[in-house]
C-alpha cells in the first residue's frame, strides 16, 4: 500500500516570457488505498499533475512523494505509478496484438517464461472483464470500452502502486462509460489501489472516488471527503460544478454543462491576482463591490486547515450572508497544507 502526495508542486512550460504555469503550488495528497477524484475544467492542469507524477511533465517546483521519497529518487526500471490516458490508442500500440501488449508491460523479473508470461496475460484479461480467448486480437478489432480494458489490464500489469487515471471514459459512449467506472471500482477495490482519478465531469467523479479535490487555473480550490463536499460545497466553484451535476441517480449523460464551465475560462498565461476565480465568482466582487479583497488577496494562504477546507475568503459565508468580512479573517492555516490528515 502506497501514498502518493502532491507537496506544493508547480509546473511551468516554456521560457520566462512565453511560458505559463499549469500548475501552481499544489499540495494534494492520494491515502494509501483510496481514490482521490480530481475535477476541473479543460485547460484547469489536471493532465499536467497526472504527467508530472509520472516524469512526462516538468516539476519546477515542490515534490511529488510515493510514501514519503521523491519520485525522482525512485530506484530506475521502477514503474509503481501507471497513467492511463483518455485514448487508449495513445498507449496501444496498434500493430501488436492485445495480448503482447500486456505481455510486455510485465515485469520480467517476475514472468520470465513465455508459458508464465501467457497465463499472467490471460489473467489479468480476465480481471478487466473479457475473454481470454481474446489475447490475439488487434486494437483496432476492439470497440472503444474494450480497448480502455486493455490500457488498464496493460497498466496493471506492471503491478502498479498506484494507479492515475486521466479522464478514462471521456471518450467513450455513455452506454460504456458505465460499465468501465464500475470496473475501475472493482479492480480498486479487489486490489487495494492508490488512485488518482481524473475527469472534467464531477458526475463521474463522483462515482468513483472517496476524495474528490477540484482545481481551478493550476490550484486546488477545495477538497475534502466525496460525500461532504458533494453535499455541502464551501467554494463558489465547486457549487456551480454541483449545481450543475446530475444526481448520482441520474444518468451520466445528463449532465449539462456548468454554467461557469460556459463562461470564457481563465487564461494561465495571465491568472488574475488575488483569487484566480474572481472574474467569474458569482458571490465575489462582481456581485458586491465591496469584496475587494478577492481582488488582491490570495485565498489559499489565508482559508481554514480542515479535512474539508477551501481556498475562499467567504467559503462559508456564500449561502447565509452577504457580509463583506471574509471568513478567513478569523481563522487560520492553509488548505492543503502540509501534514493536514484527511481522515
Ligand atoms: P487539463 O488536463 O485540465 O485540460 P492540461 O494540464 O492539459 O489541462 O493543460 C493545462 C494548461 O497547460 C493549458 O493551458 C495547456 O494549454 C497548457 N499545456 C499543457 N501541456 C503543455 C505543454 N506541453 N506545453 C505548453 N503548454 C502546455
Ligand atoms: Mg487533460
Amino acid at each position: 500500500m502506497t501514498e502518493l502526495a502532491f507537496e506544493d508542486v508547480q509546473v511551468r512550460y516554456g521560457t520566462h516570457r512565453s511560458g505559463l504555469t499549469a500548475v501552481d503550488g499544489v499540495d494534494l495528497r492520494v491515502p494509501s488505498g483510496s481514490v482521490v477524484g480530481l475535477v476541473g475544467e479543460s485547460g484547469s492542469g489536471k493532465s499536467t499533475l497526472a504527467r508530472a507524477a509520472v516524469g512526462l511533465a516538468p516539476v519546477t517546483g515542490g515534490r511529488v512523494l510515493l510514501d514519503g521519497t521523491d519520485v525522482r529518487r525512485l530506484p530506475r526500471g521502477r514503474r509503481p505509478i501507471q497513467l492511463v490516458f483518455q485514448d487508449p490508442y495513445s498507449s496501444l500500440d496498434p500493430r501488436m496484438t492485445v495480448g503482447e501488449s500486456i505481455a510486455e508491460a510485465l515485469p520480467r523479473e517476475v514472468f520470465r517464461r513465455r508459458p508464465a508470461r501467457r497465463g499472467e496475460v490471460a489473467r489479468l484479461l480476465e480481471l478487466v472483464g473479457l475473454d481470454a480467448g481474446r489475447s490475439g486480437v488487434l486494437p483496432g478489432e476492439l470497440s472503444g470500452g474494450q480497448r480502455q480494458r486493455i490500457a488498464l489490464a496493460r497498466a496493471l500489469a506492471a503491478r502498479p502502486e498506484v494507479v492515475i487515471a486521466d479522464e478514462i471514459t471521456s471518450a467513450l459512449d455513455v452506454s460504456v462509460q458505465g460499465s468501465v467506472l464500475n470496473l475501475v471500482r472493482e479492480l480498486q477495490r479487489e486490489l487495494g489501489l492508490t488512485m488518482l482519478f481524473i475527469s472534467h465531469n464531477l458526475a463521474v467523479v463522483r462515482y468513483v472516488s472517496d476524495y474528490v479535490a477540484v482545481l481551478y487555473l493550476g490550484r486546488i480550490v477545495e477538497m475534502g471527503p466525496a460525500e461532504r463536499l458533494l453535499a455541502d460545497p464551501q467554494h463558489p466553484y465547486t457549487r456551480e460544478l454541483v449545481d450543475a451535476a446530475p444526481s448520482a441517480h441520474r444518468s451520466l449523460l445528463a449532465a449539462p454543462d456548468s454554467p461557469v464551465a460556459d463562461a470564457e475560462p481563465g487564461d494561465p498565461h495571465r491568472p488574475p491576482a488575488g483569487c484566480r476565480f474572481h472574474p467569474r465568482c458569482p458571490v465575489g466582487p462582481l456581485v458586491d463591490p465591496r469584496r475587494s479583497i478577492c481582488t488582491t488577496v490570495d485565498p489559499a494562504t489565508v482559508a481554514p486547515s480542515r479535512e474539508h477546507r477551501a481556498a475562499c475568503h467567504f467559503a462559508a459565508a456564500v449561502e447565509h450572508t452577504d457580509s463583506p468580512v471574509p471568513n478567513s479573517v478569523v481563522r487560520t492555516g492553509f488548505p492543503g497544507a502540509r501534514g493536514d490528515t484527511l481522515e
